[in-house]
């Protein structure tokens, strides 16, 4: 055998090798992560959150039928107390080894008024079960989050939000709400009635006591035509501004190692129902893993190959009420990240936390997310008084978020950010208290609700109580 032929096979084996170690590799990593026992030591029943980076196994689980049923029990019950709504935040906000406060016995509608579009509703009540709820009556929630299997009280407890210049965050159409206090009162919190409480507790981690109720603003049912397209990614963030200021509703993503991102809009109309079509979110994240999986150590060969099968895609429509068309179905377990940054820092954050995965992260698959919020004065709103810009970056559950903390969060934090309530950072009470401008007004409002801390748990501690 000549030296040139033996050398051929040789390097020829090296990189059948090379690939069959790489290909090994990600099956390894790729393993689905042992399950936690459904029941403790104790039989006490498992509480994990939809993410899988919390769980607990509470010794009580209480579940009120009404608000001084819930102020009762809270009175009595032993801390720390947590309620939980869907179980959607990726932080530890929900776990408890002691008492746990459901409200999915407290649902649905019960009134409204026709003339000033408000509408009262049970705190419990899922987002997906107010959607239509809402459409009998004639009205919407003026925006929608990403999915709707939030609670009301869940969703809103952590800021949870939608994309519109115009439009705030969920809680932004709370015009009043009951809270069960662990003193064992009910107060009614409004503007004008207990005003303190409602500034403070609107978005309250659930760390002021248990939100029963609420009245929301709405408005009159809309329709709206959604369209989906791609578009190549400098356009996207050079027509950030204009995309913001023409769209009702408008959202993109990166799709990182590509040179596309996905825009989403959202506009009224008066065009005939086009209903969508089925969801395709989980077909799309899994052929982006599969580019991931082949290319991992190949940057250029995953741009060229993802450019080329993006570019050719058409556009979607949708027409119909925004309800059902606002959310999405989000069945790709992943965790996540998001900071708001003022607005006018966003697209200048948004290319460095691009460049930062494309430079070092190669394992990430899944898009970015680049929302606008309008400004809203509830004190622990991460909305308060400033128009703000979300950015959230999302790795599959298999894989490591560790860089969550060491590369994104370092850029975030300097373009000015405030975390999401519900997404992974690792804030600090004195973090939070340089971010917030009212935060010692609302942790005194909630020490006076809570004097015993009954609410708090080790991470609600960390945030609300200086360490
Ligand atoms: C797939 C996915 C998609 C998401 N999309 C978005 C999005 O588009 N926009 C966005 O902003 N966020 C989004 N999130 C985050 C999510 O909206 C928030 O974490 C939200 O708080 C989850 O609501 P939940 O009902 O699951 O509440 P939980 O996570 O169960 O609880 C959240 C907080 O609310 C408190 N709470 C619950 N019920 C009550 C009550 N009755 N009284 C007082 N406190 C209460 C809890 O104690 C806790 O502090 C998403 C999360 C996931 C997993």
């Amino acid at each position: 055998m000549g030296t040139t032929r033996r050398a051929l096979l040789i390097g020829g084996g090296g990189v059948i090798a090379g690939a069959a170690g790489l290909a090994g590799r990600r099956i390894w990593l790729d393993r689905e992560p042992a399950a936690l026992p459904a029941v403790d030591g104790s039989g006490r029943l498992l509480w994990q959150n939809w993410a899988a980076t919390e769980h607990s196994y509470p010794a009580t689980r209480l579940a009120p039928k009404s608000a001084d049923e819930a102020a009762h029990l809270l009175r009595r019950a032993r801390g720390p107390v947590r309620m939980v709504g869907a179980s959607h935040s990726f932080t530890g906000l929900v776990t408890t080894d002691a008492t746990l406060v459901s409200l999915d016995g407290m649902t649905g509608v019960l009134g409204h008024d026709a003339a000033t579009c408000q509408a009262s509703v049970l705190a419990g009540t899922r987002l997906y079960d107010l959607g239509p709820a809402l459409a009998a009556i004639g009205q919407e929630m003026p925006n929608l989050p990403d999915i709707n299997k939030q609670s009301l009280a869940g969703g809103t407890q952590t800021g949870t939000h939608g994309t519109g210049r115009a439009f705030k965050a969920v809680h932004g159409g709370i015009v009043a709400f009951d809270i069960a206090t662990p003193r064992g009162d009910v107060l009614e919190c409004s503007a004008t009635s207990n005003p303190e409480v409602f500034n403070a507790a609107r978005v309250g981690l659930g760390a002021f006591g248990v939100m029963t109720r609420y009245t929301l603003q709405n408005h009159p049912l809309q329709r709206v035509k959604k369209v989906t397209g791609l578009r190549h990614r400098e356009e996207l963030m050079e027509g950030w501004d204009d995309l913001v200021r023409r769209h009702r509703n408008a959202e993109f993503y990166v799709i990182p190692f590509s040179h596309y991102g996905q825009l989403i809009t959202h506009d009224e109309t008066d065009e005939p129902v086009r209903p969508r079509g089925p969801d395709t979110d989980t077909d799309g994240q899994m052929k982006l893993k599969m580019a991931r999986d082949v290319f991992e150590f190949a940057a250029p060969l995953r741009f060229w190959t993802l450019d080329r099968v993006i570019a050719d895609m058409p556009d979607q429509i949708a027409i119909d009420e925004g309800w059902k068309l606002l959310s999405n179905e989000r069945s790709v377990r992943n965790r996540e990240i998001e900071y708001h940054v003022p607005r006018e820092n966003q697209i200048a954050a948004l290319r460095e936390v691009v460049a930062a995965i494309e430079r070092t992260r190669s394992d990430v698959f899944i898009p970015v997310e680049v929302r606008s919020i309008a400004p809203d004065d509830a004190w622990l709103s991460p909305f308060y008084g400033r128009e703000s810009g979300s950015i959230a970056v999302h790795t599959y559950y298999k894989d490591d978020y560790a860089f969550f903390y060491t590369l994104i969060e370092p850029i975030l934090r300097r373009y000015g950010g405030r975390p999401h309530w519900g997404k992974l950072n690792s804030l600090k009470y004195d973090d939070f208290a340089a971010l917030y401008p009212r935060w010692k007004d609302a942790l005194a409002v909630r020490e006076a609700l809570d004097p015993e801390g009954k609410l708090l748990n080790p991470t609600l501690a960390k945030v609300l109580r200086r360490g």
